[in-house]
């Protein structure tokens, strides 16, 4: 009865906020107990991080849905403190198991044993100390993947496994596994982490095969606790070292190991890749990592600067980030240069000195700067009729403030002007509001074609 009303409710829960939340979080609670009399709901979590996360984000979805289930109003959410068990998130449908390559037996029992263990000797791990959980910026973008590689460091082998991440180049998988790597260590002096891209992998295999130093690489294998495997496409295309890779993943697997993966791609959509491989890497839980956000993307340049002892203040953050295009390491690689720039010319970082070194390189946005205020604000202005006083008035009228907000928008992409020289001129509004403008029209651009039409119109209209 209890696993009905869970289960419904789940089914609501996807409805609403989608099947990755469900699968990622709500997948790992379950529902042990309802008192009817206090009207309370108890729910068990494998583990604190779990139980935080749906806490701070879930609660009131929960309330309305389980309280509508269970024919109450907002019933009250409690976990329970100790959980007894603690269950994969997704449950792997039980396979026969194949003759492996690495006999899962083996691994198995270097587990057993109490010899104690020595950890990786530090640069046989591969990890790199820099990539930690705190220097990464976390925003709607990467929230889940976040959230994903920081539970895998509280349950190794147990919660999520394996972890598969996938995002475009340059949004963040590798800092996250070196990251994983890094947590665990921190946790658990003794685990033994390795970090191999996935070519390098396939070499090791190959040589090992070549020089019959196959004992060698499996020992090497048999006693890791965490794998992390970086950029997973490559094994594509590769069917023999595809088959060695499918048995050592089973191995560790069977042998509860964590393992974690990052590719560019959905495991489904891994071009070359045996289906039963294919179908294995998704086992687990999969999450993705998207084009941050302009604010996200504000936050990660300041934080690299703060890394670097260099203050860049938002003004400088965003005209960096407004340029920089198509992900974060393009974005890092842009705030270098001006850095460089001014420590090599003894100046300090300013928007000016910003300004000149990116508009050197070539700029994808060859119309910044030749636009001027008024042509934005005829322009998007005649197209729904308001004037420049409207857009400086203190109206909150709900359409005045969305083309206000375009008009923003447009002042930012097609001028060089700071984002408090573009508040002041709209009726002395902070820079704060102007930024905010921004992030919502990009977001909408990002789900509305009709708007991407309307907009490249009056567009057009400006620059032509
Ligand atoms: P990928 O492996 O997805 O190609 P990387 O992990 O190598 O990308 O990231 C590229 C650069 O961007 C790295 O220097 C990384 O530290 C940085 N980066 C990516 N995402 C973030 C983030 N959310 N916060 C801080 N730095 C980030
Ligand atoms: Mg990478």
């Amino acid at each position: 009865m209890l696993t009905d009303i869970w289960d419904e409710f789940l089914s609501i829960a996807r409805e609403e906020a989608g099947s990755r939340v469900v699968e990622t979080w709500f997948k790992a609670v379950s529902l042990s107990q309802w008192d009817a009399n206090s009207k309370v709901v108890y729910l068990q979590a494998p583990n604190q991080f779990v139980k935080d996360w749906i806490k701070n984000n879930y609660l009131t979805l929960m309330q309305l849905h389980l309280g509508r289930l269970l024919n109450v109003d907002m019933p009250k959410v409690i976990f329970l403190d100790e959980a007894q068990d603690c269950k994969p998130a997704v449950v792997p449908h039980q396979e026969k198991s194949e003759p492996t390559f690495l006999p899962a037996a083996t691994l198995r029992s270097s587990q057993s044993t109490s010899v104690v263990k020595v950890p990786y000797p530090k640069n046989q791990s591969h990890i790199n100390s820099n990539y930690i959980f705190d220097n990464f910026v976390v925003g709607p973008s990467n929230s889940l993947a976040y959230a994903a590689a920081q539970a895998v460091t509280q349950n190794c082998g147990k919660l999520y496994n394996p972890l598969f991440i996938y995002g475009g180049s340059g949004l963040g998988k590798t800092h996250l596994l070196h990251a994983i790597g890094n947590e665990i260590k921190v946790n658990n002096k003794t685990a033994r982490v390795l970090y191999q891209t996935a070519d390098r992998f396939v070499n090791e295999f190959i040589s090992a095969i070549r020089f019959d130093k196959i004992h060698k690489f499996q020992e090497k294998y048999k006693d890791i606790d965490v794998l992390l495997i970086d950029d997973v496409q490559f094994i594509s295309n590769k069917e023999q070292t595809q088959e060695a890779f499918f048995h050592i993943f089973n191995a560790l697997y069977d042998a509860h190991k964590q393992i974690v993966f990052s590719s560019d791609t959905f495991p489904q959509d891994l071009q070359g890749l045996a289906e039963r491989l294919r179908s294995r890497l998704a086992w687990g839980l999969v999450t993705d990592i998207y084009m941050p956000s302009l604010e996200t993307k504000v936050a990660i340049l300041k934080k690299k600067a703060e890394l670097s002892n260099t203050v860049v203040n938002d003004d400088i953050a965003h005209f960096i980030a407004s340029r920089a295009i198509s992900n974060i390491r393009q974005l890092e690689g842009a705030l270098v240069r001006v850095i460089a720039f001014a420590s090599l010319t003894k100046q300090p970082v300013t928007l000016e000195l910003a300004r000149k070194v990116l508009l050197r390189s070539s700029s994808p946005d060859t119309t910044k700067g030749v636009v001027d205020f008024s042509a934005i604000i005829k322009c998007t202005g005649k197209y729904y009729s308001y004037s420049l006083e409207d857009f400086q008035s203190k109206s909150r009228n709900k359409q005045l403030v969305m083309v206000r907000q375009i008009v923003m928008f447009f002042m930012k992409k097609l001028t060089d002007k700071s984002l408090r020289d573009i508040g002041m001129y709209l009726g002395g509004r902070d820079h704060s509001t102007v930024m905010h403008a921004i992030d919502k029209i990009e977001k909408q651009l990002q789900v509305d074609q009709e708007f991407v039409q309307t907009l490249k119109r009056i567009e057009d209209e400006i620059t032509g």
